[in-house]
C-alpha cells in the first residue's frame, strides 16, 4: 500500500471515530509527522505540491485543535487527496498535460521542457547571441545553471489588477484592456507612442516617451496588460511609460504579477532578461535534481528545488517568494555548514595533532613577570587554549576580544608553550607594521622573563634594532635559549634566503611575520602552533596554507571584530570560539561626541590643542563605496586642504588604499614614531595599529560607516593612560543617522554595536565571504539567526549520520557541496 492509500484509510477511520484522534496508536500528529515526507515524494505536480505544503502535514497540531477545526482540516486533506487522484488519472488517460489558465483568463501553453544539460552555455536560448553572453559574463552568468541561479534583486508587485474606473493616482496597479487606438505622437519635444486603452468600466491614456516604434506593435483591438504607476496630467489619469504586455497564449512576465527586477549591466534590458529567465526557468528548472534529503525538506518545510527556483524568479505571490527565498538561502547556509564541519573534521582527524606538555612552571613564571594580573576573561580563555594544546588533536580556535583586551599576551604564552615543547611557533599579522608591533611586544615580554643574548648576526651585540631578519636570543627562561625573528616581505632576498634556511634548520623558535610566512619557500622544521592576528584580512585559504606547513599545527586565530555568536559559528564554524569579554581594569572608554557639520571648526581647534600638548590625531575621510580611486582622490584633496588652510604649522601625513604597500607601511611607521602629528586617512587605517600617543580620532562622513567600523576606529586612540576622544562628523544628518551615531556616544561594547549594526545595516559590514574562500551567500541573510541555527543543526545531524557523505542517497548532495566549495578547499 502506498503512503497515499494509507493516509486515506487512516483519515477515513478517524472520521468514523468522530475526530477523537483514535485512528492510530500514538495519535495522528505523530503518524503524519513520520509519513509526510514519504507522501510528499510521491507527488510530482507542482500545484499539488504547493497545496500539500500548505496543509502542513508534518506539523499538523491535530491534537491541540478543537473538534470543529479537526473536522475542517481533515475535509481539506480529503479535498487534496481527491485532486491528487484526479490529476493522476488524467495524466494516465490523456498524455497531454492539461492547459492551464492564467489569472487573466488566457489559455497558457505549457512550458517547453528542454533537454540540453544545465552546463550548456546560455547561448542555447534563442536571442542570446555571443554579444549578449559577454554582457552576462560580466554578471558571472555563463551557463544555464548560472542563469537559474541569477536571482532577482526584488520584485515589483503588479498583481493587483483593477478596473480602469477604480485606478488611483500614485499607486502601482495593473489593468487588462483593449487597445482602442495607438499612434505615434509628439510628447514634450520628442516622438513617442500614445495609446487609449479601455475596459468595461472606462478608458485611460498611456504614453511611452521616446519609443515611437511601439505604436506598430499595438494593433487596434488587441488585448493588452498595462502595469505601472498612474499619474495625473492636466487633470486626467495617465500611465507614463508603463510596463506592457500583449495578452497572448503565454504566461504574463512583465505585467499583472510579481515581476522580477534583476541586477543588470550595461546593454542588458529588463524586458529581454525577463523573457530569457522565464524561458530558462520553464525549460530547465525541472532538470535540477534536488540534493536535499527529503527528511530535511519535510522537517524544515522547504520547497523542492525546481519549485523554489521557479518561484524565486516568477513568484505566485509574496508568500511563495518568501518560501522560495527560504529554501534557497537554507541551501546556502546548509552547504556552508557542511563544508565547514568537514574541514574541521579533516584537520582534526585527518592527521593526529601534537599533544603539548603544559609546564606550569613556564606558565606561572611568565605570568608573574607581567606588571599586571590577567583579567578573569583572559584567565578563562587561557585555560581553554591550554586545554586544546594538551590534546593530540590540532587546536582550531577563534579568539575574539576587543582591541586592547589582551589577546596578544595569551597568544604569546601559547607560543612559549610550543617552544618549551621543542616546537616552533609562528605569529602572522596582516601588515608589516602590525607584525613589527607584535615582534616588539613579544620581545619586551621576553626581556622581562629572560635575558637577551648577543645576536647571531656577525658583529654581534644585543640587537636593539627592529630590523626584520635579525634573530634575537633570550636565555634564562626556558632550559635552552629561545630565539625569535621577524620575517616580512621587505627583507632583502639574500637575507630572506638565509632566514628561510635558519627556519628550516629549526634555529628559530618564534617567527613573527606577515603573509611572507605562508610563502611556499618557508619550510618550518617543526611548526607546532600558528597564531593568526586580525582574522578578517586572512581567509580560510590562508589558514589552510599555514596548516599545510606540516605537522598539523595548532591554530589560533585572533580578531578584534566582534561577531555575534551564531554568525561566528556559521562563518567560522571550523573554529572553536573563545571570547575575552572584559577589558583590563582602569581602561578608559574613548569619549565620543557626535557633532553637527557646522561644528567642524571647533573640532579642529580641539585637535590642534591636543597636538600642541604632545598628542597625535587621526582624521578619517568619508567612505566612497563605489570606488577606491575616488576615495583616494577625495582623501588627497582633503589632506591638501588641511595642510594648507587648517593646520599649516603641523606635520600631516596621508594614507589611502591606492598607495603601494611599502609607502603605506612607511607612513604608518612615521606616524607611530611621532614624526607626524596628524594622519589623514581613508578607512585603511582600521586594523590593529597601536599608536600610544594618539588621542583623537576624528571621522568625517561618519554616517557612512558601520557602527562596528567606527568602534574599530576609536579603538585606535586612548591606548595610553591618557583620555582618548572620538569626534564623529556626519556629512548629512538624517534623523536615522543621528540616532545611529548617538549610539556611539552611549555604547562602548563592541558586541552590542555589532548586533545593532546587523540590525540596522545588514551584514555587509562583516567579513565579505568573497575573499575568504567560503561559498558565496547570495540570498542568505546573516542577520537571520534562526535560519542559521536551523541550517547548522541539520548539517550537524546529517554529518553525524554520514560524515563522508558516502550513502547512496547523499551522492547528489556531495556533488553539490564540492560545487559550492569549488573556490576554496578540496572536498574529498
Ligand atoms: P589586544 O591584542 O587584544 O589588542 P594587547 O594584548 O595588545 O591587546 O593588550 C593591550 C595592552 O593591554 C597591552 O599594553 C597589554 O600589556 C595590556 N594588558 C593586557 N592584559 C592586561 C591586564 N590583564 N591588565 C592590564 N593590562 C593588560
Ligand atoms: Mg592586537
Amino acid at each position: 500500500m502506498t503512503g497515499i492509500d494509507s493516509l486515506r484509510n487512516v483519515l477515513e477511520l478517524e472520521r468514523r471515530k468522530g475526530y477523537t484522534d483514535k485512528a492510530v496508536i500514538g495519535g495522528l500528529d505523530k503518524y503524519l509527522h513520520t509519513q509526510a515526507g514519504q507522501i510528499r515524494q510521491s507527488v510530482n505536480n507542482p500545484q499539488l505540491l504547493k497545496s500539500f505544503d500548505e496543509l502542513n502535514l508534518a506539523n499538523s497540531n491535530y491534537r491541540s485543535n478543537s473538534m470543529d477545526e479537526r473536522k475542517r482540516w481533515i475535509t481539506e486533506v480529503f479535498g487534496w487527496l481527491d485532486k491528487l487522484e484526479k490529476a493522476t488519472k488524467s495524466t494516465l488517460t490523456s498524455p497531454l498535460p492539461s492547459r492551464e489558465r492564467n489569472k487573466t483568463g488566457a489559455v497558457v501553453e505549457p512550458p517547453q521542457e528542454r533537454k540540453e544539460g544545465l552546463d550548456s552555455p546560455i547561448t542555447v536560448i534563442k536571442g542570446i547571441s555571443t554579444g549578449v553572453d559577454r554582457k552576462f559574463a560580466k554578471l558571472n552568468v555563463r551557463t544555464v545553471q548560472d542563469l537559474l541561479y541569477f536571482f532577482p534583486r526584488r520584485y515589483v508587485d503588479y498583481s493587483r489588477t483593477k478596473p480602469i474606473s477604480e485606478l488611483v493616482v500614485d499607486e502601482e496597479q495593473t489593468i487588462i484592456g483593449t487597445i482602442w487606438q495607438a499612434r505615434v505622437a509628439t510628447l514634450g519635444h520628442r516622438r513617442g507612442t500614445e495609446a487609449i486603452i479601455g475596459d468595461k468600466t472606462g478608458n485611460i491614456r498611456a504614453v511611452w516617451f521616446n519609443q515611437p516604434y511601439l505604436a506598430r506593435s499595438f494593433r487596434t483591438n488587441a488585448r493588452i496588460v498595462i502595469s505601472g504607476i498612474v499619474s495625473l496630467f492636466k487633470g486626467h489619469k495617465v500611465f507614463e511609460s508603463p510596463e506592457w504586455e500583449l495578452l497572448q497564449e503565454k504566461e504574463l512576465i512583465h505585467t499583472g504579477r510579481m515581476v522580477p527586477v534583476y541586477p543588470l549591466t550595461q546593454g542588458l534590458y529588463p524586458r529581454q532578461v525577463r523573457k530569457w529567465t522565464k524561458e530558462i526557468v520553464d525549460g530547465y528548472a525541472w532538470q535540477l535534481g534536488d540534493f536535499l534529503p527529503s527528511e530535511i525538506k519535510t522537517r524544515c518545510q522547504l520547497l523542492d528545488l525546481p519549485m523554489a527556483i521557479a518561484q524565486i524568479h516568477y513568484p505566485d505571490d509574496q508568500t511563495m517568494a518568501a518560501r522560495a527565498r527560504g529554501r534557497l538561502s537554507f541551501d546556502e547556509l546548509f552547504l556552508l555548514q557542511l563544508g565547514v564541519l568537514a574541514r574541521k573534521r579533516d584537520w582534526q582527524e585527518g592527521q593526529p595533532g601534537n599533544a603539548l606538555y603544559i609546564d606550569q612552571e613556564v606558565v606561572s613564571r611568565f605570568l608573574h613577570s607581567l606588571p599586571f594580573t590577567l583579567t578573569q576573561a583572559q584567565e578563562r580563555v587561557l585555560q581553554e587554549i591550554l586545554c586544546d594544546l594538551k590534546q593530540a588533536k590540532a587546536m582550531s580556535r577563534l579568539l575574539q576580544g576587543e582591541v586592547g583586551s589582551g589577546k596578544t599576551i595569551i597568544a604569546t604564552l601559547a607560543i612559549l608553550i610550543a617552544a618549551a615543547n621543542g616546537y616552533q611557533g609562528a605569529l602572522m599579522a596582516p601588515t608589516e607594521v602590525l607584525a613589527e608591533q607584535h615582534y616588539t611586544n613579544i620581545c619586551s615580554y621576553l626581556s622581562q622573563v629572560g635575558t637577551q643574548e648577543h645576536s647571531s648576526e656577525p658583529g654581534g651585540g644585543p640587537s636593539t634594532s627592529l630590523r626584520t631578519g635579525t634573530i634575537r636570543c633570550y636565555t634564562g627562561f626556558l632550559p635552552s635559549p629561545l630565539t625569535i625573528t621577524l620575517l616580512t616581505g621587505s627583507l632583502k632576498s639574500s637575507e630572506k634566503e638565509r632566514l628561510h634556511h635558519e627556519i628550516g634548520e629549526g634555529k628559530v623558535d618564534i617567527i613573527v611575520g606577515t603573509h611572507a610566512l605562508i610563502q611556499k619557500e618557508v619550510e618550518f622544521k617543526k611548526l607546532g602552533l600558528a597564531v593568526i592576528d586580525e582574522q578578517h584580512r586572512f581567509g580560510v585559504l590562508q589558514r589552510s596554507a599555514l596548516r599545510q606547513k606540516g605537522f598539523n599545527p595548532h591554530v589560533l586565530v585572533m580578531t578584534a571584530t566582534p561577531i555575534p555568536r551564531t554568525m561566528a559559528l556559521t562563518l567560522y564554524g571550523d573554529l572553536d570560539l573563545s571570547v575575552i569579554d572584559e577589558l583590563p581594569p582602569g581602561r578608559q572608554v574613548v569619549k565620543t561626541k557626535c557633532l553637527e557639520p557646522q561644528d567642524r571648526e571647533k573640532a579642529y581647534t580641539f585637535l590642534y590643542r591636543q597636538v600642541r600638548n604632545g598628542r597625535q590625531a587621526f582624521i578619517i575621510c568619508p567612505l566612497v563605496e563605489e570606488s577606491e580611486v575616488l576615495e583616494a582622490k577625495a582623501a588627497t584633496t582633503e589632506y591638501e586642504r588641511l595642510s594648507r588652510e587648517v593646520f599649516p604649522d603641523l606635520r600631516l601625513g596621508l594614507l589611502h588604499g591606492q598607495m603601494p604597500g611599502s609607502e603605506k607601511e612607511e607612513i604608518m611607521r612615521h606616524f607611530r614614531g611621532g614624526e607626524l602629528d596628524i594622519l589623514v586617512s581613508t578607512s585603511v587605517v582600521e586594523v590593529g595599529i597601536d599608536v600610544p600617543r594618539a588621542s583623537v580620532m576624528m571621522v568625517e562622513g561618519a554616517e557612512r560607516f558601520g557602527l562596528s567600523q567606527l568602534h574599530q576606529f576609536r579603538g585606535r586612540v586612548g591606548r595610553d593612560k591618557e583620555q582618548g576622544y572620538c569626534l564623529l562628523i556626519p556629512e548629512k544628518f538624517s534623523p536615522e543617522a543621528r540616532e545611529r551615531l548617538r549610539l556611539m556616544e552611549k555604547v562602548h561594547d563592541g558586541f552590542v554595536l555589532a548586533e545593532k549594526d546587523l540590525e540596522l545595516r545588514g551584514p555587509g559590514e562583516f567579513f565579505g565571504t568573497h575573499q575568504s574562500g567560503l561559498p558565496d551567500l547570495k540570498l542568505a541573510k546573516l542577520t537571520d539567526l534562526h535560519s542559521m541555527e536551523l541550517a547548522r543543526q541539520e548539517a550537524i545531524t546529517l554529518f553525524q549520520s554520514d560524515p563522508s557523505l558516502n550513502k547512496a542517497e547523499h551522492q547528489h548532495l556531495r556533488q553539490q557541496l564540492s560545487r559550492a566549495w569549488s573556490g576554496g578547499a578540496e572536498w574529498s
